[in-house]
C-alpha cells in the first residue's frame, strides 16, 4: 500500500550510535520503498557527516541551529507523499514498517509513531511509567515518525516558536486543524541512553533552553517535590531501588534549568526597557 518515502534525520555529534541506527533503519524499512535518504546536520564537529555519506545518506548542512530549522531543511528537499522522520539515537523497532503505515488509511492521520523506551534499565522503568498513566497524546516524539507530507506543508512546516518544544507546538496545531496523531503504543523503539550522568544534564538543557514556557515553574516546583515520595512507590513496585534518587535528581534538574530560563527571560524583560 505504500510506495516510496523519504526518509530524513537531524543530527548534532551523533557518530557515537549513528552506525547501528542507520543500520537498523535499513534492516526495517525495505530498499524498495525508499526514495531519497536525507540528513541535515546541525554543525557536527565528529565524524556525523562521514558515516551519513557512508550509508548513501545525502548530506545537508542545518541552515541555522535547532531542531525547527534542521526539520524544515529537510522538509524543503522531501519529494514524497509521506516521509520518515528519525532520529540519531533511537533504534527502530522490528515491527515498525509492518503497522505504522496503516494508520495511513485514514485520510486525517497527519502522522503515526511507535513510542520508544531508554535502554537504560532505570530510565526505561520511567519511561514505562509515564506511558502507562498518561492520555493517548502522550510521548509525541519526531524520531520514528511516517509524516504526511501535504498536510505538514499546508500547516506552515515546522513551527520554529521554541527550538526545544517543536513537537509539541506542531502537535498543537495539527489538533487544532482537526488532523490527527497516532501513537501506536505496540511499537516500541529503544531510545539509546548508556549513561545517566548525560541523561541527567539532557534533562536540565530541555528547560533552560526552552523559549516558550510550555511548562512552568509552579509545575516543575511540585514535580520536584513529589518526586521522593513517587519515586519510592515506584521503586518498591518495580524492586529498583536506584530509583530512589535517579528520578528526583532528574525532576531536580528540571527545575533547575527552568528557573535558568525564567531568570533569563527577566533579564532580557529588564534589558529591553
Ligand atoms: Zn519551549
Amino acid at each position: 500500500m505504500m510506495g516510496k518515502v523519504d526518509l530524513v534525520m537531524w543530527t548534532k555529534n551523533g557518530g557515537k550510535f549513528l552506525r547501528q541506527v542507520f543500520e537498523q533503519i535499513e534492516r526495517v524499512i525495505p530498499e524498495e520503498n525508499i526514495n531519497q535518504r536525507i540528513v541535515v546536520d546541525d554543525h557536527s564537529k565528529d565524524e556525523t557527516i562521514r558515516i551519513a555519506k557512508d550509508f548513501n545518506w545525502q548530506v545537508y548542512p542545518n541552515p541555522a541551529h535547532g531542531i525547527a530549522s534542521g526539520a524544515n531543511e529537510a522538509l524543503r528537499h522531501v519529494q514524497t507523499e509521506y516521509f520518515v522522520s528519525l532520529e540519531q539515537d533511537v533504534i527502530l523497532a522490528e515491527e515498525w514498517w509492518e503497522k505504522i503505515p496503516m494508520h495511513m488509511a485514514n485520510q486525517d492521520v497527519a502522522v503515526a509513531q511507535g513510542i520508544r523506551l531508554a535502554t537504560h534499565p532505570t530510565l526505561k522503568i520511567l519511561d514505562e511509567y509515564e506511558y502507562s498513566r498518561k492520555g493517548a497524546l502522550f510521548g509525541a516524539s519526531l524520531d520514528n515518525n511516517l509524516i504526511r507530507t501535504k498536510i505538514i506543508r499546508q500547516l506552515g512546516g515546522f513551527p520554529t516558536k521554541c527550538s526545544i518544544c517543536v513537537v509539541y507546538h506542531l502537535l498543537d496545531v495539527i489538533v487544532r486543524a482537526n488532523y490527527r496523531w497516532i501513537i501506536d503504543k505496540t511499537v516500541v523503539s529503544q531510545h539509546l541512553r548508556t549513561d545517566l550522568k548525560s541523561y541527567y544534564r539532557h534533562a536540565y538543557l530541555q528547560y533552560a533552553n526552552c523559549e516558550c514556557h510550555k511548562s512552568d515553574l509552579k509545575v516543575n516546583m511540585r514535580l520536584f517535590l513529589t518526586s521522593p515520595l513517587r519515586s519510592m512507590h515506584l521503586a518498591i513496585a518495580q524492586k529498583h531501588p536506584q530509583l530512589l534518587y535517579v528520578y528526583p535528581r532528574i525532576r531536580f534538574n528540571c527545575l533547575q534549568g527552568a528557573l535558568n530560563a525564567r531568570n533569563r527571560s527577566i533579564q532580557s524583560i529588564q534589558s529591553d526597557r
